[in-house]
């Protein structure tokens, strides 16, 4: 092969790192300076670049051009500067470079399937270089983060949970397939846009819709065979659980909103009882937010204590409650609110009282996945007074609704608990439901706190406060290499639950002693590698996994099967 050949293909081009002799071999004479660095060298030099960048989209597409031009580099930054790093390539801005993705679109990075391509799935997965995928991650574009329809933009999801799936857990990245599926798009700011690369129709539905879920379903099975494990990430509530529910027992697939969430949610809740004291069942958990999240928490909540006391999942339900927005109002009704909203906005904030604690008088009305919540209570309207009635020791925020927990709430809180958990995990920051600091101040330091968007450390009365972050990160990248080692071809829900208590398991006591329920990042990889054998074991138990003799020492197996991004040489 030409020199210059090597030096375009970013999974082999080594830049300036191209010793002497690989030079001479490979016809690199001359088409590079004199100099040579070593990875260390152009890690120094790159990190000190993209330091320079006040904007963090900047940073963004600065990673983005290093990991079409470098891949083995890029990977080395990430996992080397992980902390600094997660949130340029993923979330907070890779929500932003989502909703300008049409202008700063310059080369694809993941397969398109739009309407056009019905009746062509199989062919269109053909066209992807790499024929042995490990795992794909898809998206239909209409729940991206907290920032609702962003149709085929949301194409910067997969990719950026995928550099993730290799960075945190060692996937390799030629085993990793990003797609975005677009069946159009709600957005009218988008259907507007002169710039925008999806199909400018309004989203199919209905039969339309599963039609082309289908296809595709079926076109990557045949291709790819039983082990791919399909991630579903950022669609709707409407579809993710149907989706879910249609495809588990024939696919593997794995929804993060959902199960993800789950998981991690619940090993800092595990872990947290060392703080707090008692067991699961000693608890009562109220909810703010009944969708994907709120739901597929409390559900792993309900069979984690299931399994810890042997009780039916419809009894241990019965402590978890939750709250959302609908209580039904009239038409006339709502159409005089919103129309008094638009000159008073502050009328927007009164949403407030729109809330409504999930009881059995509501059942007939209720979405299917709400309805296993739906216990026997009277009506209650606000969360405060949802706080008051139910007496919750954990209150967790996942409403995508910011600033919901109010001073009263959390003092509520503390008048009721010694030691309050409150969760916060709404996305982005903005529509965080409180922030660290009022937690803190609000429950007189007493509250246990830990949030989705990242918060500083707090200073109450002398004291510091470290809140934890319950990033889904902790958990996909090991719970998919987990399947991945073990050739496993469901996933159970068994399985989440071995990820909960294996992160849990990794929170030391010097972590504790910050009144941190989450490992520091830093330590990803080693995690990754702990859940991974977790989930591994788990699907041997269960008779799922393919991979056969079973390896003894499952965590050193993980921990030899990860991607590292050290260059190779070339002589
Ligand atoms: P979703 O499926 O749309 O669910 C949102 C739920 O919140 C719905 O039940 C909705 O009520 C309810 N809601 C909205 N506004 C409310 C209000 N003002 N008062 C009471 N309830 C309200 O969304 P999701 O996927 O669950 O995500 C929810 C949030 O969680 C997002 O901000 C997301 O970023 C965050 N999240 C965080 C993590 C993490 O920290 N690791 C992981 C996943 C998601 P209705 O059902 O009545 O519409
Ligand atoms: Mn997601």
């Amino acid at each position: 092969a030409s020199g210059c050949s090597l030096l375009r293909d970013p999974r082999y081009n080594k830049g300036l790192a191209f010793t002497e002799g690989e030079r001479d071999a490979h016809y690199l004479r001359g088409l590079l300076p004199p100099a040579i660095f070593n990875q260390e060298l152009q890690e120094k030099r790159l990190m000190h670049n993209l330091r320079q960048y006040e904007v963090p989209l900047h940073r963004y597409m600065a990673m983005m051009d290093l990991q079409e031009r470098n891949e083995r580099l890029f990977y080395k930054l990430l996992i080397n500067n992980v902390e600094e790093l997660l949130p340029v390539v993923y979330t907070p801005t890779v929500g932003e470079a989502c909703q300008k993705y049409g202008s700063i679109f310059r080369r694809p990075q993941g397969l398109y399937i739009s309407l056009k391509e019905k009746g062509k799935i199989l062919e269109v997965l053909k066209n992807w270089p790499e024929k042995s995928i490990q795992v794909i991650v898809v998206t239909d574009g209409e729940r991206i983060l907290g920032l609702g329809d962003l149709g085929c933009q949301g194409m910067g999801i997969p990719v950026g949970k995928l550099s993730l799936y290799t960075a945190l857990g060692g996937v390799r990245p030629s085993s990793c397939l990003p797609i975005t599926i677009d069946v159009g798009t709600n957005n009218e700011k988008l259907l507007n846009d002169e710039f925008y690369i999806g199909l400018k129709q309004k989203r199919a539905t209905g039969q339309e819709y599963a039609e082309l879920l289908e296809e595709f379903m079926h076109a990557v099975k045949q291709n790819y065979g039983e082990k791919v494990l399909i991630q579903f990430e950022d669609f709707a509530n409407h579809n993710a659980f149907d989706l879910l529910e249609k495809y588990s027992s024939s696919h593997l697939v794995f929804n993060d909103d959902i199960q993800g969430t789950a998981s991690v949610v619940l090993a800092g809740l595990l872990a947290s009882l060392k703080l707090v004291g008692g067991t699961l069942v000693d608890h009562t958990f109220l909810f703010l937010g009944a969708g994907e999240a709120g739901t597929g928490i409390a559900e792993l909540i309900a069979l984690e204590i299931s399994k810890q006391t042997k009780a039916p999942v419809e009894e241990t339900r019965k402590k978890i409650w939750l709250v959302d927005s609908k209580v039904k109002m009239p038409g006339w009704f709502y159409s005089y609110f919103t129309f008094y909203s638009f000159f008073f906005p502050n009328l927007h904030n009164k949403l407030v009282l729109f809330q409504g604690l999930i009881v059995s008088s509501r059942l007939e009305s209720l979405q299917q996945f709400k309805k296993p919540w739906a216990h026997e209570h009277e009506p209650v309207k606000s969360l405060l007074d949802a706080v008051k009635a139910i007496k919750p020791t954990v209150l967790i925020g996942s409403s995508g609704a910011g600033k919901t927990f109010t001073k009263e709430v959390v003092e509520t809180m503390a008048s009721l608990n010694e030691k309050p958990l409150i969760l916060a995990l709404s996305n982005p920051t903005s529509q965080s439901e409180c922030t660290a600091e009022e937690a803190y101040t609000w429950s007189k330091g007493k509250a246990i706190f830990a949030s989705g968007s990242p918060f500083d450390p707090v200073e109450y009365e002398g004291k510091l406060f470290v809140p934890g972050q319950a990033n889904n990160a902790y958990i996909f990248p090991g719970f998919g290499l987990g399947l991945i080692i073990s050739g496993a071809i469901r996933v159970r829900d068994e399985m989440l639950l071995a990820a909960s208590e294996a992160l849990a398991a990794q929170v030391s006591q010097e972590n504790y002693d910050k009144g941190l329920i989450y490992p520091p990042f830093s330590n990803i990889r080693k995690i990754s590698a702990h859940i991974a054998a977790k989930v591994a074991a788990k699907a041997y138990d269960l008779g799922l996994a393919s991979h056969l003799p079973r390896p003894k020492d499952l965590v050193k197996y993980a921990e030899s099967c990860m991607y590292s991004p050290g260059y190779r040489s070339y002589r």
